[in-house]
């Protein structure tokens, strides 16, 4: 695991965050990213901070555990970026965002994992989407770290965004990725439902075929489903057993 150079990541951390604001992958407060300095520090944002406003002394370093090593607090989703770096060695930065046209085509019912364009895989392979959690608990970084563990682009539903990179460059393209495509389906589905024409995914063969040029190895076998299993429907189970009392009562058909 290389080392970095800590004045230098504060340098490109300002950046990238403003990058992310300018670009409206988040409001103003929203998000937190990070870069791992060396096997046991990690360099990231303080908690509540303006993207856009950052300067490099704001910056908060903590261990692996992330006790604070120095001034500062950081932000209190500083889990997701711990769980990263634990199960990636190949990890240096991550980057969690709200960006709002992913997480909006998401609310609405579409599927980030299926492919429309190609250049996706090209850019970070297919999107995942972890079970709901609720942000800013600990069992944030627990629910994501099998995804973490298989996939550089994490959805959380009806929150945001990780993206993990090498360094902090490649951790924002996919973000950028992400969201470009997101909003180039959106357009296809709303046109497409205009002019009776709803886009199709990529055929699974030719997915295939994407991951071999992209030099990209498929998700194994081993790895949690892109897409979460479908939520319970609240009361499901006591509205079943009713209509099967109410069926019963009324006696089998003649
Ligand atoms: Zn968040």
């Amino acid at each position: 695991m290389r080392r970095v150079d800590e004045r230098q990541a504060r340098a490109a951390l300002c950046e990238t965050a403003r990058d992310i604001w300018v670009r409206g992958l988040g409001a103003a407060a929203d998000g937190n990213l990070s870069v791992r300095l060396g096997p046991n520090r990690v360099l990231t944002t303080p908690s509540g901070c303006h993207k856009g406003r950052l300067r490099a002394p704001d910056l908060v370093v903590t261990d692996l555990s992330g006790a604070p090593v120095g001034a500062g607090r950081p932000s209190s989703e500083l889990s997701l970026h711990l769980a990263a770096y634990r199960v990636r060695p190949d990890v240096g930065a991550v980057i969690h965002a709200h960006p709002p046209m992913a997480t909006a085509y998401q609310l609405a019912g579409g599927k980030l994992s299926e492919v429309y364009v190609s250049e996706v895989i090209f850019a970070f392979g297919q999107v995942a989407t972890a079970p709901y959690t609720t942000p800013t608990t600990a069992s944030v970084g627990e629910t994501l770290e099998p995804y973490l563990r298989c996939y550089d682009v994490v959805m959380m539903p009806r929150h945001g965004s990780v993206t993990l990179g090498a360094d902090l460059d490649q951790a924002f393209v996919r973000l950028d990725a992400m969201e470009h495509t997101a909003r180039v389906c959106a357009t296809a589905q709303l046109l497409g439902a205009q002019f009776g024409t709803p886009p199709q995914p990529i055929a699974e063969g030719e997915v295939t075929r994407l991951y071999a040029a992209a030099s990209l190895e498929r998700p194994s076998a081993s790895c949690p489903p892109m897409e979460p299993l479908a939520a319970p429907i609240e009361g499901a189970d006591e509205r079943l057993v009713q209509a099967v009392m109410a069926a019963l009562s009324r006696g089998s058909p003649a």
